[in-house]
């Protein structure tokens, strides 16, 4: 744990191929109490350029699915299960996800989420530490023990799965709705829609 502070991951060399291939560490961004937590699989262009998590086109479908739930990006937390840029986009390696697995126990521990949302296949696999059809399961609450605590986990398919199948947008949506529900958030959310009516 030596390059945590807090939050934040800073100088790791744990992954010598990331450390060629990222121009900087991405870190979580939202609340550090925040009641919903988004995992996704690693950085990708836009995000080892910008230093944030979803901030590409999956970024966009996240957002329009937070939006549509009553919730804004800047309610949630997110975050990734490896915090480098994979070259040329390719997934993680079980090495580079476990090398980077005790920076998200941190994570996990210190903001302690009532719900953590798997964004596709690598991240549920990840945290269930099984196999895991991701289109069939997705929608799916599980438990899952991450460091030395056990959290609430929805599974979901990855935003930029609704791009390549535009059949699969309604379904992400819904479970993005039903993430603000199980978290306690879409009250919060409701309140504050009920309030702009006066
Ligand atoms: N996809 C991910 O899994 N994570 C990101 O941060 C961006 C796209």
């Amino acid at each position: 744990m030596e390059h945590m502070e807090g939050l934040c991951v800073t100088g790791c060399e744990r992954c010598p191929e990331l450390v060629d291939s990222r121009s900087r560490i991405v870190n979580g961004v939202g609340p550090d109490d925040a009641d919903l937590l988004f995992l996704g699989e690693a950085p990708g262009a836009k995000e080892d350029e910008g230093g944030e998590p979803f901030v590409g086109r999956s970024g966009s479908v996240l957002d329009d699915a937070l939006r549509e739930a009553g919730l804004a990006r800047a309610d949630v937390r997110i975050t990734n299960c490896v915090r480098c840029r994979p070259p040329d986009n390719r997934d993680p390696t079980s090495d580079e996800l476990s090398n980077c697995r005790s920076y998200l126990a941190r994570e996990l521990e210190l903001v302690a989420p009532e719900l953590i949302v798997t964004l596709g296949k690598v991240p549920s696999q990840h945290l269930l530490d099984r196999g895991v059809a991701i289109t069939n399961e997705s929608g799916s609450v599980v438990d899952a023990r991450v460091g030395d605590a056990s959290y609430r986990v929805l599974l979901s398919v990855h935003p930029a799965a609704t791009l390549y199948d535009r059949s699969q947008r309604e379904g992400f949506f819904e479970t993005i709705t039903r993430a603000a529900d199980l978290s306690g958030l879409a009250d919060s959310a409701d309140g504050q829609a009920s309030l702009g009516d006066f």
